[in-house]
């Protein structure tokens, strides 16, 4: 059934005031979409089965995939988990509020539902201060994945979300660009050593860094190689299946500007079109090579050229990545390359994302 979906828009002025409604219909068992600084979220109160199955609903997804349960004060966190090991909390310490996800051990008070019959539940802080106000505000933890239909990227923009979700939910929060870009880092703290279910901003190095040592979880290490669940059952799922076809390459980068280039002429001269996403650097290496070339003089308007920043700060195309996915879907590119980076920092949760929307047509040169 069609929803009257109520959008609020916050400036910062009184936000505590323009959230009250919307917090309210959380306490109520109404679901919420709402920014963080990863990606928008679609809300609901944790622990009612009927706003869970509220959420599962407006996104399509199969219940099987555990939501992360949103939190604004460590007192939500003993609602919700068994116990916490020492370790764990010292990077709760460190990392919250912030786009950080921990999996623990459950209370029988969370419904099963909640963690797809799991029994630990990934619990988050976030730092944005809508979403923290908004969680404070409505009193009860907050179950909430990513504000779009199963099977599309995260929105990072509200846009997305108003396309994809008014009339499927209660309430959207308007409250600007997502800032990190990337869905949280998800790991696993059940164990003595910390495991990465999910890489995210908070990166591998980081939780060395604190605490000793960090494991990644195998199945996203060997890939598709030895055909391993990964421990996150998100990270099964293929999360965005642009219609155009990704290819992503990375090593020498006089390699992958002339691959670039190749596929470039290659698709125009078939008449189709092709988006391009690449570092700010490289671009004009790129345009000058293909300046010479008098099919692409004709066809320009068929080469969508999407600059990601610098290389040296991968920040931005963390933060764009989504959002451009989708652009180039808007502007009908058949095909499109993305520069890929080396796996390790930031480069992790990039390079995971782009293996899923490339359906893992990833190319090392
Ligand atoms: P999303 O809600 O779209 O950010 O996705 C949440 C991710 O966290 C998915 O990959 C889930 O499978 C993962 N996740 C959530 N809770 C758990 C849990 N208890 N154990 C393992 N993975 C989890
Ligand atoms: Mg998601």
């Amino acid at each position: 059934m069609k929803k009257d979906t109520l959008i609020i828009r916050i400036n910062s002025a009184d936000m505590e005031e323009q959230l009250v409604e919307a917090a309210e219909m959380l306490a109520k068992g109404k679901t919420v979409a709402f920014p963080t600084e990863t990606v928008y979220g679609l809300g609901g109160n944790a622990l009612s089965e009927s706003a869970v199955n509220a959420i599962y609903d407006a996104k399509g997804r199969p219940s099987d995939n555990p939501l992360i349960v949103h939190i604004a004060s460590l007192d939500m966190l003993d609602e919700l988990a068994e116990e916490i090991k020492p370790y764990a909390k010292n990077l709760m310490g460190a990392f919250w509020p912030g786009p950080i996800t921990f999996v623990v051990k459950k209370k029988d008070q969370v419904p099963y539902k909640v963690t797809g019959g799991l029994e630990t539940v990934g619990v988050r802080m976030p730092s944005h201060p809508v979403a923290l106000k908004l969680i404070e505000l409505s009193g009860v933890p907050v179950a909430a994945p990513s504000a779009n239909l199963s099977g599309k990227p995260s929105p990072t923009d509200v846009k997305y979300v108003l396309q994809e979700m008014s009339g499927r939910v209660d309430c959207i929060v308007d409250g600007g660009d997502s800032e990190v870009g990337l869905e949280s880092t998800v790991l696993d703290v059940t164990g003595d050593v910390p495991v990465i279910l999910r890489p995210g901003k908070i990166t591998r190095e980081m939780i060395v860094e604190c605490v000793g040592a960090c494991e990644v979880d195998p199945a996203l290490l060997n890939k598709n190689e030895y055909n391993l669940t990964p421990k996150a059952p998100g990270m099964k799922y293929k999360h965005y299946a642009p219609d155009a076809e990704v290819s992503v390459y990375s090593g020498d980068l006089m390699a992958v500007i002339k691959i670039f280039y190749n596929k470039i002429i290659e698709v125009i001269e078939s008449g189709h079109s092709i988006g391009v996403m690449i570092f700010e650097e490289d671009a004009l290496v790129l345009e000058r090579l293909l300046r010479d070339n008098a099919i692409y003089n004709l066809t320009k308007d068929k080469v969508h050229l999407v600059r990601e920043g610098s290389s040296k700060d991968l920040d931005i195309l963390a933060r764009n990545l989504f959002k451009d996915l989708r652009k180039l879907d808007e502007l009908g590119a058949d095909f499109i390359l993305v520069h890929g980076v080396s796996e390790n920092a930031l480069g992790h949760a990039i390079m995971n994302r782009l293996e899923k929307a490339s359906e893992g047509r990833v190319f090392k040169i």
